[in-house]
């Protein structure tokens, strides 16, 4: 498979439909030189989400640990030191979030497809997430806030943290007829070893 196949899975979540961010989200992918391949607005259910995220079988243990270090960088005491039962309470918390009203999932492809996503999307805290990530400049949710409340961040969009997670959430999110096999001529520019023939 050429490198330019690659695919990743995002999901502007609940809020950033909320926000009015569809448009603004969609267009840095596109402006890196992302194809997009596979789009729709659904509202999802509880067992969706629990599929989606569990879907990984180590994000339970990878997310507590992630969450409980996060404390302790700010030198706060986290309420437990098991990873798996923060991430009880971190799922429960997302499903009531992820199935709060509609979400537009969409497939992107393009070399480095997944890492180029999470890069442009940030890190999980919006408060420390980069300038110039969707995460880092759209939205100012942090850990002590949604702990504060036992709600889950909100962070606008969710991607895919790898080539294997991709492949099984665009599995549970599409049907193979309904993601488009298209060319788009910016992948002239983008991928083709000759570019003769642009000038006249
Ligand atoms: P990411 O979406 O950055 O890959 P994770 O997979 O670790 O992050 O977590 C999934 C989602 O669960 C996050 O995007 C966020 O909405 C929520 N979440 C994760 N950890 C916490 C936490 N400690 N407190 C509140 N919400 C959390």
């Amino acid at each position: 498979m050429h490198p330019k196949k690659e695919r990743t899975f995002v999901a502007v979540k609940p809020d950033g439909v909320q926000r009015s961010l569809i448009g603004e989200i969609i267009g840095r992918f596109e402006k890196v030189g992302l194809k997009l391949v596979g789009m729709k607005m659904v509202v999802v259910d509880q067992e969706h989400i629990e599929k989606h995220y569990t879907l990984d079988p180590e994000w339970r243990r990878i997310t507590g640990e992630k969450t409980i270090a996060s404390y302790k960088a700010k030198g706060l005491v986290p309420w437990t030191e098991d990873p798996f039962e923060v991430t009880d309470r971190v799922l429960k918390n997302l499903i009531s979030f992820m199935t709060s009203g509609p979400v537009v999932a969409m497939v992107w492809e393009g070399a480095h497809a997944v890492k180029l996503v999470r890069k442009l999307v940030g890190g999980t805290e919006p408060l420390t997430s980069d300038v110039g990530t969707i995460r880092g400049d759209f939205v100012l949710d942090s850990y002590a806030m949604s702990d504060g409340d036992n709600r889950s961040i909100r962070n606008l969009v969710h991607a895919s943290g790898s080539v294997e997670d991709s492949a099984k959430e665009i599995d549970l999110w599409f049907k193979k007829d309904e993601m488009i096999n298209y060319k788009l001529v910016q992948e002239a520019i983008l991928y083709d070893v000759n570019i003769d023939g642009i000038l006249e």
